[in-house]
């Protein structure tokens, strides 16, 4: 029986009570009772308790004066997070004037319409992208923003509220990047630097719209050194591996000592090489310490339109890069838009979807593509307090399933989550009306 408790102020009594609780050196606030944390049938339930937003316990049969969740031994795992979401052109299928296309033509079909984006129509939208990440146990965020002297910061000023606003339930990190180039769009690096001085706490890259797409790479690592932030491309996106960008991207991480704050989105041309040049590049990506994030629903939407039977897949393998050493993620990318015209912003089907392209079926391998959209996705984004761990911050997520590989095959949807120890949302379990007997 699920617990739904109606917020009310404590009694005097329970205050006296909980002050009591902690000189005992076991404070609490809220308890989850009856937990699974270990994938498999024999795992054993333990409860997790909270206090001001932290865990502090993670025990069999806790006892404080508590908000009590009754979790009825089902998974808890950490929150999702999504290392790569474009807010700011998400929901816009609307306003499209064609159906069909390919990268150049979803970047020009966006080129023309955000012409008319405004902060409030970019916020409104925006809204409710997050309302979908919420509902899905989402409880961090990464989003990619783009400027240009066309959109100007119009797209940082609508999505900025939203941080504070949406506080209760994620944590939102912007990263700033020019989506039509850099060096061929006079005004656009001016912008990104302002973007970063107002909101933007990551630096991001297309070098693949650039006139000079190494030039633009070189910029950008200026940039992050002169901020001291991380850097997250879109990186290599293309059919085939005849050219490549990211050994510079890892020289580069290398010469400025950027190893593990660098991250590349796509690359798909990871999905051309051969496997002895698939191993090769993923050691030189995990020697260099830079990761990768798959985006497997624009990957699929958009690769391989240059063929018309036997069409690619164009999913970067990462599942072969982590057999390598190379820390990986899965993200939504986009979503209602002509790079990706579809989205619920559930990163278990996006782990789902990964599995299935890259045919990946073992247990062992999709409980792997669990962790992509958690704790790789969290180390991706360099969380300091993410974790289910004593002391970490109480983001977390329930699964109604036994283990991370069931949730990655059966597409569980989560039915509630945790952001600093407060519920953020719940999802009723469905009750079949079988017929009586
Ligand atoms: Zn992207």
């Amino acid at each position: 029986m699920l617990c739904a408790p109606v917020p009310q102020a404590p009694t005097l009594c329970l205050r006296i009570r909980r002050i009591v609780t902690r000189m005992r050196g076991n404070a609490m606030d809220t308890i989850l009772r009856n937990v699974r944390i270990a994938d498999g049938p024999d795992a054993q339930s333990v409860d997790i308790g909270i206090e001001n937003g932290r865990i502090t316990a993670i025990e069999s049969r806790l006892n404080a004066d508590a908000r009590i969740y009754d979790i009825g031994g089902r998974l808890v795992t950490p929150g999702f997070v999504e290392t790569h979401i474009h807010l700011d052109k998400s929901c816009i299928l609307d306003r499209l004037s064609s159906g069909q296309g390919g990268l150049d033509a979803a970047i020009g079909e966006v080129a023309r319409l955000k012409r008319e984006f405004t902060p409030e129509n970019v916020y409104h939208r925006a809204r409710r992208t997050l309302e979908k990440c919420v509902l899905n146990g989402t409880t961090h965020i990464r989003t990619h923003l783009e400027v240009d002297p066309v959109i100007g910061l119009r797209s940082l000023e609508g999505i900025l509220p939203l941080v504070q606003e949406f506080r209760w339930a994620m944590d939102i990190e912007i990263c700033i990047f020019p989506q039509e180039g850099l060096l061929n769009n006079p005004g656009t690096d001016e912008l990104i630097v302002e973007g970063l001085r107002r909101g933007g706490s990551v630096v991001g890259a297309a070098p693949y719209t650039d006139s000079d797409p190494h030039g633009q790479i070189d910029r950008v690592f200026e940039i992050a050194r002169q901020f001291d932030i991380d850097i997250d491309m879109h990186l290599d996106f293309g059919p085939d591996a005849d050219s490549m960008d990211m050994d510079l991207v890892c020289d580069l991480t290398e010469r400025f000592g950027y190893g593990g704050r660098v991250a590349v989105g796509h690359v798909t041309k990871l999905s051309a090489l051969s496997p002895e040049r698939l191993t090769a590049q993923a050691r030189r990506l995990a020697s260099a310490g830079v990761a990768v994030t798959v985006l497997p629903a624009t990957d699929l939407y958009l690769m391989g339109r240059h063929q018309d039977h036997s069409v690619m897949r164009g999913v970067a393998p990462a599942h072969r890069l982590l057999g390598e050493g190379v820390n990986c993620s899965l993200s939504t990318n986009n979503v209602l838009n002509p790079f990706t015209p579809f989205g619920d912003c559930s990163l278990v089907r996006m782990a789902n979807l990964y599995a299935n392209i890259c045919q990946v079926g073992d247990p062992r391998e999709t409980a792997e593509c669990y962790e992509m959209v958690t704790n790789r996705a969290a180390r991706l984004l360099r969380l300091p307090d993410y974790g289910l761990a004593v002391g970490q911050s109480a983001d977390l997520a329930v699964l109604d399933c036994e283990s991370r590989s069931a949730a990655v095959s059966e597409v569980i949807s989560p039915m509630m989550a945790f952001k600093s120890g407060k519920r953020t949302f719940y999802r009723a379990p469905a009750v079949m009306e079988s017929p009586r007997p």
